[in-house]
């Protein structure tokens, strides 16, 4: 298969080293990376900057109408851009953290953004990394990956990378925080964290990133 239509679909739960391996396979296969978890943390910076009720649907529809968001490659792999300004740093926050999986249970807010999602991947091939990928977003990709990894292990990641970057975590309160955002994200009504019945579930949590990324390019020429 020509590499360059590739579309490959990453789901995984919270943390569970998604991006890190999609950005990896995307600049090695020179295919389109596609944050979606990105797009819905960026409306949901806007929601709080522009004190807009993350329960309210209507108010995040409009909002989101109004929200052009996009990607742009660099040095640090992508940075994420809101009606043209940097939100990259902005929106992984905590504050946005521990309020996103709210704004991305309104199904209509998904509808919006499946609808964004599916046109990036119309005319080019893409890496694509979220939660609904291979079972709503990209029901024909090419291959599906589901990563998963045990929350002691996603939170004991998340705080090694907390640390390098100087920002303060605590590491039972990340256990708390991410158990709660898989339990909000799968027991959702609208397209929740789910396995598709053709994805390839891989167990991360005692492998490394060169691992894993070894273990999809193998599945990638398979394909
Ligand atoms: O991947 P990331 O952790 O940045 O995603 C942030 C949040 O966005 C998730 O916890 C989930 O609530 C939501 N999300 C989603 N569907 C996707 C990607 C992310 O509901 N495809």
């Amino acid at each position: 298969m020509d590499n360059k239509s590739l579309t490959i679909a990453i789901d995984g739960p919270a943390s569970s080293g998604k991006s890190t391996v999609a950005k990896r396979i995307a600049a090695d296969l020179g295919l389109i990376y596609v944050d979606t978890g990105a797009m819905y943390r960026t409306l949901t910076f806007e929601a709080l900057k522009n004190n807009v009720n993350i329960k309210d649907q209507k108010a995040l529809v409009d909002l989101l109408e109004k929200t052009e968001i996009t990607f742009e490659p660099d040095e640090k792999g992508q940075s994420v851009f809101s009606n043209g300004v940097d939100v990259t740093y902005g929106i992984r926050d905590n504050n946005v953290t521990n309020t996103v999986s709210v704004v991305a249970a309104h199904p209509k807010v998904r509808q919006l953004m499946v609808k964004r999602q599916q046109d990036m991947a119309q005319d080019n091939g893409v890496v694509m990394d979220g939660r609904d990928i291979g079972t709503v977003v990209l029901p024909d990709a090419d291959l599906k990956i589901f990563l998963v990894a045990s929350v002691k292990e996603r939170a004991e990641r998340r705080h090694k990378e907390n640390k390098e970057k100087g920002i303060f975590s605590d590491l039972d309160q990340l256990k708390k925080d991410i158990a709660e955002r898989d339990y909000k994200d799968s027991t959702r009504d609208s397209s929740p964290l789910k396995q598709a019945e053709d994805a390839v579930r891989i167990d991360t949590t005692k492998m490394t990133i060169d691992e894993v990324v070894d273990t999809i390019k193998n599945l990638i020429k398979k394909a």
